[in-house]
């Protein structure tokens, strides 16, 4: 059972002044280091029916430490005793890298692992801050088990579309990252948004994965099953795949809040054929440093077998 919050405290006027003040400025430093958008959540419980409700449809499909993480989520204090408050930060993707193949990759993964770019920011910013005022922090870039949409949609960076994604002033294609920590910041306000009748991400979607409105089922989704998922892809998603190589952006590039996406040459059949004759170590040293290697050699030479039997 999580620890009951203790009620919020009466904030003499100096102290919020104050905290406003820290706010201000480290969102302000979270840009000038490279951030699209900043913001804070206060630490106070979460309401887990949400992704209960999610886990117990199946959607989470082989994503079982989110069922494990569930306790840690609705109370972020189990994550870092006393922690009070969450800095959130969205940043957009790493520029692409020369590799060739990067055309029949999904956007997010095409430069450097957007974890080491976030984690990067996070950690100046936490040293930054530290310097300031005493106390613990923790940096999290996907890695740990904060419900970072949710955290970042309360600190006010956007609103969630229909595609499950969180919609910022700059769309949906930016890498989000938090710092926990146990500094009192000041909350910044969230932001409403809405859809309204589009539906472009539900049409655009090549396997129906988005089940609801900004409900994604992972079992049909093919940013997890090119990417998260280990040993075969059911035969059923294999023409959907199309020649993806890892991810899917279609639902985002649907999307109006999105710039038209640039367009990048697709790599010739034999830049992908070759990927079958890499073994472990040299695929692992082929695409070290990126976000490929989310989906393990393994992974990759399975992706590109069903790419090239797509093949027109
Ligand atoms: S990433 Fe692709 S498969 Fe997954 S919900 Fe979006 S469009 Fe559908
Ligand atoms: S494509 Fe349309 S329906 Fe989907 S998230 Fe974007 S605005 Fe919402």
């Amino acid at each position: 059972m999580p620890r009951p919050f203790p009620p919020s405290p009466y904030l003499p006027y100096t102290v919020r002044v104050e905290r406003e003040a820290l706010t201000g400025w480290l969102v302000e430093r979270a840009q000038a280091l490279g951030a699209t958008a900043a913001g804070v959540a206060a630490v106070t419980p979460m309401d887990p029916t949400p992704l209960q409700a999610w886990l117990d449809a199946g959607y989470a499909a082989e994503m079982a430490f989110l069922q494990r993480h569930l306790p840690l989520r609705a109370d972020l204090r189990a994550v870092l005793p006393g922690a009070r408050s969450v800095l959130c930060v969205a940043l957009p993707y790493p520029a692409p890298g020369a590799d060739p193949l990067i055309g029949a990759v999904a956007r997010y993964a095409r430069g450097e692992d957007y974890h080491c770019v976030v984690g990067r920011l996070l950690h100046a910013l936490w040293a930054e801050l530290r310097a300031r005022v005493p106390g613990e922090g923790r940096v999290l870039v996907d890695s740990g088990p904060l419900p970072e949409r949710e955290l970042a949609r309360r600190a006010g960076l956007g609103w969630v579309g229909r595609h499950g994604c969180l919609i910022t002033p700059a769309g949906t294609r930016v890498v989000l990252g938090e710092l926990l920590t146990t500094i009192a910041l000041a909350p910044t306000a969230a932001v409403s948004g809405d859809c309204g009748a589009c539906r472009r991400c539900l049409d655009a979607c090549p396997t129906g994965a988005l089940v609801a409105p900004g409900v994604v089922d992972a079992r049909r989704c093919l940013s997890y099953l090119t990417v998260e998922h280990r040993g075969d892809i059911p035969a059923a998603f294999h023409a959907a795949m199309g020649t993806r190589l890892f991810g899917c952006d279609a639902c985002q590039d649907a999307c109006p809040h999105n710039p038209t996406p640039e367009a990048l040459p697709y790599p010739a059949r034999d830049a992908i054929a070759a990927l079958l004759t890499l073994d472990d170590d040299a695929l692992r040293s082929r695409f070290r440093h990126t976000s490929l290697l989310r989906a393990k050699p393994a992974g990759l030479r399975r992706n590109a077998g069903i790419v090239l039997e797509n093949w027109q």
